[in-house]
């Protein structure tokens, strides 16, 4: 049994800040790791939009610089998931890889948020074999080759634009007549002639010997012009939007319908008094490394002051 004051979960941009603030304020913190090193955001290209970098960061570097700080304030890091927490007791238990039992006093849950997929049949047939949910990560198999990305989003953008850098040809598959995604990012898509953006298209199925080869769409279902379009494909990109990994949580923590941890108004308090929530695992509105940041901020803080009334 290990016997910690603070234990964080996650090692996103809201881990690791959590873990910067619990150690500067003599918490000691261990951080459990999880099973994606820094978190959603190494699966995007290129971080534009987080303050104090003017000329962009790649995603993996801002995660390690941030891992270092936490590391130079005294955080330990632990690899390996949680799977089993006991809310019902305090301390807090955590148990990793169903073997290291923690005790913590405060517990600040930072997990994050996984992708979504658009639970057709072929999708499952093909996963691996041309289907895949980033872009950043099996892009460079594409290389030349035609691809297509599902969703209207900032996260379609981006990844439609950074695909458009290796492929021969990249359709967008949008189920509205206009994509969600910021103005900047539109932009980009529209104007790159190696995208064609397909609105008011969804999939119906996917096609190919044993990979993806093509796909089956549907033009306006339902309505008096419906159609179907098939395009020939070599990979079929979902972004179109994540669940929150909270699963293991739900049992003690109030959640939303879709899953995402509520919170106490703008803190990161949980029901539970001394478990926290910090990022995208209780955020379902603003998705950003910087917001998820500064609610590891909150959450370390509040732990602070849990702690210090025990
Ligand atoms: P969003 O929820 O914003 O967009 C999801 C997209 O997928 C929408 O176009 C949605 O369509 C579509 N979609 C959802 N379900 C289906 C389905 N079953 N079939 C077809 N299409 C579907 O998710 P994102 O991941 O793009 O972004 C999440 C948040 O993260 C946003 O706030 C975004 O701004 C932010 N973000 C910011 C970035 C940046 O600033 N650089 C980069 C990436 C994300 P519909 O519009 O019809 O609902």
């Amino acid at each position: 049994m290990n016997k910690v004051k603070c234990l964080i979960i996650g090692s996103g941009p809201a881990g690791y800040t959590a873990a910067i603030y619990a150690s500067r304020a003599n918490l000691s913190p261990v951080l459990i790791e999880g099973p994606q090193l820094g978190g959603q955001l190494t699966t995007t290209t290129e971080v534009e939009n987080f303050p104090g970098y003017p000329d962009g960061v790649e995603p993996f570097t801002m995660m390690d610089d941030m891992r270092r700080q936490a590391e130079r304030f005294g955080t330990q890091f632990v690899s390996g998931i949680v799977t089993k927490v006991d809310f019902s007791v305090s301390p807090k238990k955590v148990i990793v890889e169903d073997e290291i039992e923690y005790e913590a006093d405060a517990v600040i849950i930072a997990t994050g948020a996984s992708a979504k997929y658009l639970g057709i049949e072929s999708e499952r047939t093909y996963r691996g074999r041309g289907v895949s949910a980033c872009a950043t990560c099996d892009g460079f198999f594409y290389r030349k080759k035609t691809v297509a990305v599902v969703g209207g989003g900032d996260t379609a953008c981006e990844e439609a634009n950074y695909l458009a850098g290796l492929c021969e040809k990249v359709y967008m598959i949008v189920r509205k007549p206009y994509l969600r995604a910021s103005e900047i990012m539109q932009q980009r898509v529209l104007n790159n002639p190696k995208i064609e953006v397909l609105f008011e298209h969804n999939t119906v199925q996917l096609t190919g010997e044993n990979k993806v080869q093509g796909a089956d769409l549907v033009y306006r279902k339902g309505e008096p012009d419906e159609a179907m379009r098939h395009i020939d494909i070599d990979g079929f990109f979902l972004a179109i939007g994540h669940h929150p990994n909270t699963g293991l949580f739900k049992e003690y923590l109030n959640c939303d319908a879709e899953g995402y941890i509520i919170v106490d108004g703008d803190s990161p308090r949980t029901n539970v008094p001394g478990v926290f929530a910090a990022g995208d695992c209780a955020d379902p509105h603003y998705r950003q490394a910087v917001v998820a940041a500064g609610s590891g901020a909150k959450a370390a803080i509040e732990a602070d002051k849990y702690i210090k009334s025990l």
